[in-house]
């Protein structure tokens, strides 16, 4: 039996840097399901009714947690992902603590409408309320980053959580749920459940105590969360896949495009769902493009994540290993030139790929249009401005998207005509706790991060009180005669 067919017991978390065990975790059943969502309903009148300030406390006391434990963090995060260590360093542990940070400030922020009277003697007020349980469930790409998106907002706004993390890599996440109850959390408001998403993650998703699913992952298993989600009407928040168009018009910085494109398509290994993966360049400085990104991608150095000179680590398994290869080998067979890369390389047991460029693939074809996940750039000439915003915008998914240019213009035009939840322009990929990540179309729909994300947290309730005493109330006469 395939060690990935397993469904209960032990379950081996992998370094796909060398194919060694890192740890032995024991999966849960739907059983454990039932009991973590038991544990967070029972914890959630009492959670919902402490004060924003006490929660704020206890997450400041948790990034406090994650800055004392914060190279161990980075050593689990690197081991189960394969990412280089600088980027566990750089990226991954202190983006996740900025993140709390930032939670644990506007947990104390909570807005709404001021108090008015909108008809005479009435009072109308909102309340702005946790949602109850959540059920969360995340990917394996950036495991600890995404393990903090989905429980931040929803704790610090006064919800309840059961979190599946991914089960290839649970680890960080473990350690988050850890460091929840070491800073003082109480139990049953922070709840982790690892196992395989057909079975632990539907059963969380279709669970009837749970009140809302938040999901990151592929668009095709957000499908499934959200079909399973409606029978319960429950509120649903799916950030799904990418395939993010980079369009560089013709008076663009070349250098600087060359560049962004390197690091927007390659920052972990290419498994972003926000990576540049579409390369939309003007046939007039296409040729200049095509042979600044082949260059440089030959120059990154592929291998072993804890060297300081690796820039891209491995995969993070070997099946995706096996999906960017089947990607790139059926573009080859197709008649697309691999321009750089397009093979797998160095230790065997790891699972590493080479920084690709793919030319002469029709913008329809399936490796222009289906996400990889991987080390993989497809560049495409266009002919004016109108053919290069039109290709970017001929997508299924909407979560991120760039245009380089130097003309105030062309920034303009792109910032509204692109299709896309997060657009930038000359540069491509950074976020900031503060400002919100979240697709359109079939990137899905809500935000990450940000007082935005609140707003998926909490319910609006409107409560209207009279302020006449009186009993006969003037709006009473559409009913029946007013006394006099
Ligand atoms: P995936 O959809 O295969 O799995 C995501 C999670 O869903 C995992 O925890 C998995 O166990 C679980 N799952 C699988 N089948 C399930 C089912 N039937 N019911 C319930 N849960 C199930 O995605 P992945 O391969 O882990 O991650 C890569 C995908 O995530 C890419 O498509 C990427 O674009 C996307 N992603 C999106 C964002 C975003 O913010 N939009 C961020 C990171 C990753």
């Amino acid at each position: 039996m395939n060690e990935r067919d397993v469904t209960q017991g032990d379950w081996k978390v992998i370094n796909p840097a060398n194919g060694s065990v890192v740890e032995t975790i024991q999966l849960a059943g739907v059983e454990q399901v039932h009991q973590a969502v038991a544990a967070a309903r029972q914890a959630f009148p009492m959670w919902s009714r402490t004060t924003p300030g006490e929660r704020s406390a206890l997450l400041l006391a948790l990034a406090r947690r994650l800055e004392e434990r914060f190279e161990e963090y980075v050593q689990v995060e690197s081991t189960q992902t394969g990412k280089p260590l600088r980027l566990c360093r750089e990226f991954d542990v202190p983006g996740s603590i900025d993140n709390i940070y930032f939670f644990a400030g506007i947990a104390r922020n909570l807005e709404g409408k001021a108090s008015v009277e909108w008809v005479s003697n009435l009072n109308s007020s909102i309340r702005r309320e946790p949602v109850g349980v959540i059920g969360s469930i995340a990917p394996w790409n950036y495991p600890l980053q995404m393990a903090v998106w989905k429980i931040l907002p929803a704790i610090a706004a006064g919800n309840t959580i059961v979190l599946k993390p991914a089960e290839l890599t649970p680890l960080t996440a473990l350690m988050l749920v850890e460091d929840c109850l070491a800073a003082g959390f109480p139990p049953g408001v922070v709840n982790v459940v690892v196992g395989i998403g057909r079975i632990v993650g539907e059963a969380l998703v279709s669970h009837p105590e749970v009140d809302m699913v938040s999901f990151t992952g592929s668009t095709a298993v957000g499908r499934r969360v959200m079909e399973l989600a409606t029978g319960g009407i429950k509120r649903v928040h799916l950030e799904l896949g990418g395939k993010a168009p980079f369009v560089v018009f013709a008076d663009a910085d070349l250098d600087a495009a060359i560049q962004g494109a390197a690091a927007g398509a390659l920052i972990n290994t290419g498994q972003d769902c926000t990576a540049a993966t579409r390369a939309y360049v003007d046939s007039s400085i296409y040729p200049q493009f095509v042979e600044g990104v082949r260059t440089l991608f030959g120059s990154i150095r592929v291998g072993d994540p804890g060297d300081p000179s690796t820039d891209i680590g491995p995969l993070t398994s070997k099946a995706q290993q096996e999906r960017v290869v089947g990607f790139v080998n059926r573009a080859r067979d197709a008649g697309a030139l691999i321009e750089v890369g397009g093979q797998v390389t160095g230790d065997p047991n790891g699972a590493y790929y080479l920084p690709t460029v793919i030319t002469g693939a029709d913008h329809d074809s399936e490796i222009a249009s289906e996400e990889i996940f991987g080390p993989v750039l497809v560049v495409i000439p266009f002919d004016g401005d109108d053919e290069g915003l039109a290709l970017a915008n001929d997508s299924r998914y909407g979560l991120a998207a760039s245009a380089w240019t130097t003309s105030v213009i062309r920034s303009e035009r792109a910032q509204r005509e692109l299709n896309a939840g997060t657009v930038w322009i000359n540069d491509h990929i950074p976020i900031m706790s503060e400002m919100p990540h979240g697709g359109f179309n079939g990137s899905g729909f809500g935000k990450d991060m940000s007082t935005y994300s609140l707003d998926e947290y909490t319910r609006i309730k409107h409560v209207a009180v009279d302020i006449s005493g009186d009993a006969q109330k003037e709006w009473h006469r559409t009913i029946f005669s007013i006394k006099e």
